[in-house]
């Protein structure tokens, strides 16, 4: 398959799958039309970047399906220009999402082979906005601390209290949290005050666990770096 073909296959994903949900954002739609999903997969891949589904990619981890990665990024309520944190790079392809709205993309990933992969990814495509550190991410990334918008996009039991201190007042985070490993609901979660946070459920979800310090104790340890 050429370019052409993969761009005729994502704008065909945007409408179906994207806008034919429901998702109205002209920013998020404009920004799922433009990522090549293909390029943040395994080359044997590629002929599947557009199907309506998670795709695996390596390290036991998977790509979101397109649809919940614009759900929620349309969730974060972007109008252009912020500052946001991602946790759970995965293979690059939702920051590379991200980083077509906000001003400047922070991404942290847990395996040290995906972030490095993900940077190397979206160096190569020219996502020079997006920044990709290897740490647990459910203590967030202080160093460019307070962000207007937070999006997690593997599940924990609980919101991570790091991640709430580095939400700007006004700013919201993303996440999908509930007791079971697999099963979650996503929330959205908006800084009222230093204090206060309003929480609102979005939808039922599927994602890998989060692990982490926040998060899930590892059975498996994530491999050495
Ligand atoms: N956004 C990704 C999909 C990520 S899948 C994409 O577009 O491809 C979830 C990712 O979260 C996995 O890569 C997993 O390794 C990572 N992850 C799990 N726990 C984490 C933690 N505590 N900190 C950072 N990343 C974590």
């Amino acid at each position: 398959m050429n370019k052409q073909d993969f761009a005729k296959q994502r704008g065909a994903m945007v409408s179906r799958q994207i806008a034919g949900r429901g998702v109205r954002s002209p920013l998020v739609l404009d920004a799922m039309r433009s990522v090549p999903r293909e390029a943040f997969l395994p080359v044997n891949q590629g002929e599947f970047a557009y199907e309506d589904a998670p795709l695996q990619i390596a390290e036991g981890q998977t790509i979101s399906q397109p649809y919940i990665v614009a759900l929620m990024t349309e969730a974060l309520g972007l109008q252009g220009g912020e500052k946001v944190l991602e946790i759970g790079t995965g293979s690059g392809y939702a920051a590379a999402v991200l980083s077509r709205i906000a001003s400047s993309v922070y991404t942290v990933e847990r395996i040290d082979q995906l972030a490095t992969k993900a940077a190397a990814t979206l160096a190569a495509l020219g996502y020079h906005n997006v920044h990709v550190l290897h740490a647990d991410g459910t203590l967030g990334w202080p160093d460019h601390a307070p962000y207007d918008a937070i999006v997690v996009a593997a599940g924990g039991p609980a919101v991570p209290q790091a991640l709430k201190a580095q939400l700007r007042i006004g700013g919201r985070l993303v996440i999908p949290v509930g007791p079971d490993r697999q099963l979650q609901e996503l929330v959205r979660v908006t800084r009222i005050s230093a204090n206060e946070y309003k929480t609102e459920a979005i939808a039922d979800v599927r994602f890998v666990p989060l692990v982490g310090e926040q998060g899930w104790g590892s059975s498996v340890p994530a491999p050495p770096a």
